[in-house]
Parts: structure tokens; sequence; C-alpha cells
């Protein structure tokens, strides 16, 4: 079976050089939509696979190759934020749009301990993929922290993760870290095509060049949601927040997705107003071009946002949420920067 995504090649060789002895722990580092899960898989079913042929590949047809395949290999765990709904606390009586779960619990954790500490089905290794493992919760973590210290024999890991810096240290340094990185415009563009995406270079540009976040882009249900919030933030004098964040609320999605996209459009007015680049939405030139000349404005928003994005992991309340930046916004435009 051949490699999931051109880019994941020169990351596979370089895996398959040293596959005699991998590490029993293996971290996959890189920005969201490069196909670090896929690569996560694509080595799980190499190890589970079972033909006498295998050299740097699985084989695709053995019995292993076809229980991964259907995803049902009894000595393989994807262990991912569950589908069921966040838990929302009695105490908030705003009501919260119906989201996926974005965190792996310790009971998650304690049903994965019952599968590594059993003996492998086929007898040989058993493979648990965590995706994302930032997603694990502290107390989640902690107890995966004692399954990595005393790794039952046959157990590997393969960790999964965007944002590594939320990883427990101790986690981090039980792990191989293996780096993956944005592949080249080229090739990120040659794949888009061949997918038949339409406008690649607009969609590699929105999401800072991850091929398969780019293709998500362009078919997203909610681009109108997001060119909507564009055009009312790029007209500063008329925003009307309380009505933009209801409006937002409404669209039911994720509070980290919205503040990228803030984040990304103060980051190129920034850039615009400084060094006269835009990175993320090229398409909005014009309407960047009004607010650039008020980019010094909005260094400390840039810091606000980020650390937004970092709470916006727990559940809040999307909208109470969302007013504070955009009026944030506003402010620091006006001069007004709120930490003075
Ligand atoms: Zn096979």
């Amino acid at each position: 079976m051949t490699i999931p995504y051109p880019w994941l090649e020169n990351p596979w060789h370089e895996l398959m050089r040293e596959k005699e002895k991998l590490p029993h722990a293996l971290l996959f580092t890189g920005e969201a939509g490069i196909g670090k899960l896929a690569l996560a898989q694509y080595l799980a079913q190499f190890l589970l696979c079972e033909s006498d042929a295998k050299t740097t590949q699985p084989c695709g047809l053995c019995d292993a190759c076809r229980w991964f395949i259907a995803g049902n290999h009894p000595d393989y765990r994807l262990l991912q934020p569950a589908d069921a709904e966040d838990s929302v606390e009695e105490s908030d009586v705003a009501k919260k749009p119906k989201k996926k779960s974005s965190v792996i619990g310790v009971e998650d954790i304690r049903d994965l301990s019952d599968f590594v500490n059993l003996s492998a089905h086929r007898g040989g290794i058993r493979v648990t993929i965590v995706a994302p493992a930032e997603a694990m919760n502290t107390s989640a973590a902690n107890a995966f922290l004692k399954t990595l210290e005393e790794p039952p024999a046959g157990a590997v890991f393969i960790l999964v993760s965007d944002h590594w810096r939320r990883l427990l240290p101790t986690i981090r340094s039980r792990c191989r870290v293996f780096p993956l990185t944005i592949p080249d415009h080229k090739t990120a563009m040659h794949w888009l095509e061949t997918q038949f995406v339409v406008n690649p270079v607009l969609h590699l540009a929105h999401v800072g060049g991850a091929p398969l976040a780019a293709a998500e882009d362009a078919a997203a249900e909610w681009l109108p949601v997001r060119s909507a919030m564009l055009e009312k933030i790029a007209e500063p004098a008329t925003l009307n927040v309380l009505t933009l964040a209801a409006e937002l609320e409404k669209a039911k999605l994720d509070t980290s997705l919205i503040i990228e996209w803030l984040q990304k459009w103060v980051y190129d007015v920034i850039s615009l107003g400084m060094t006269g680049i835009i990175r993320y939405y090229p398409d909005w030139k014009d309407a960047l071009e009004r607010v650039a000349p008020r980019a010094h404005l909005l260094f400390n928003l840039l810091n606000e946002l980020n650390e937004a994005q970092r709470l916006a992991y727990h559940p809040l309340n999307q909208r109470l949420v969302l007013e504070s930046l955009f009026f944030g916004y506003l402010d620091a435009l006006r001069g007004q920067d709120r930490r003075g």
C-alpha cells in the first residue's frame, strides 16, 4: 500500500530507516492539516501487518491489514475525543450549541489500559494512537503517563499533536518527538489540483499552507459565515459587535475556529501595515488595506487573541467570548487599548 500523501514520503523513509528499533512511544508534531494522523495510521498498519514479504510498506492484503482497513483490528486503538456532548456547567444558563467534545477524559484512558495490558490477540504488538494528544485533560494525561512510564511488553503508542506545547512535559520527554513540516507550496498545490480543489492558492493561503486543511477549507459549509464576519470586521465604523457575536453563535461552530479567523485577520492587518505582505486573506486585500493604516494599534490584541485561543479548549460561553474579543478589536483600532 502506498504512502497516504506524497509529502509524507520523506518522513516515512526516515521512520523506516530505524524500523527495527523504533521506540515504544512516538510523538508526531506539526501544523494541523498536514497528515500527521494519516502517517500515524500508516505506521500502525505497517507495525501490525503480518505479511512475510513486508519490507517498508504494509501489504494491504494480509488478514491484519484487511482488519486494519476495515477498522476492526483487535490489537489497534485510535483514541480521540468522544463524540459526546461537552459537559455543560449547570450554573451556565446560556444555551450552548451541541458540539463535539474536545476532551479525552480519564475514563477513556482507563478503558485504554485494559486494552494495552491484555495480551495481544495476534501474539504480536498492540498499537494505540492518541489524536490529538493535547485533548487529554489533566487527569487523563496523568493516567496516561503511568502507562507510558511502565509500558507493557509489545505496546506501542503513537501520539499526534498540533499543539505539543500543551502536553505535559513528562509525557513529551517519554516520547521520541518526530516533527512534521508543512510541505512546500508546489507539492501542496499539485496535490490540491489532483483533488479538484477550486482556487487552491486561496485556500492554501487561508490555512497557512497545510494541504489537507486547505482541502477542508475549500469544502467547508461555514465559508459564508467567515465571509460575513470578515465583511463586518473590515468596516469597524459600522461594526455592531452584539449582532455579529449573536450571528456567529447561531452558526454553532467551535469557538477556536472563529477566534482563528479573527487572529488571521489581525495578523494580516499588522503584516500588511508593517511589511506590505498578506499571508492568509489575499482575497480581502482591499478591505485589509482600509484597516492597515491602524496596524500598529493591534499588537496587544494579537496577544489577547492567542490567550483566548489557548482557553478556547475549555467550555466557555461562546457569545460572551466573541463579544469581548470584537469589542477589544474596536477599542484597539480606536487607540483605546484596554491594557493601557
Ligand atoms: Zn499486511
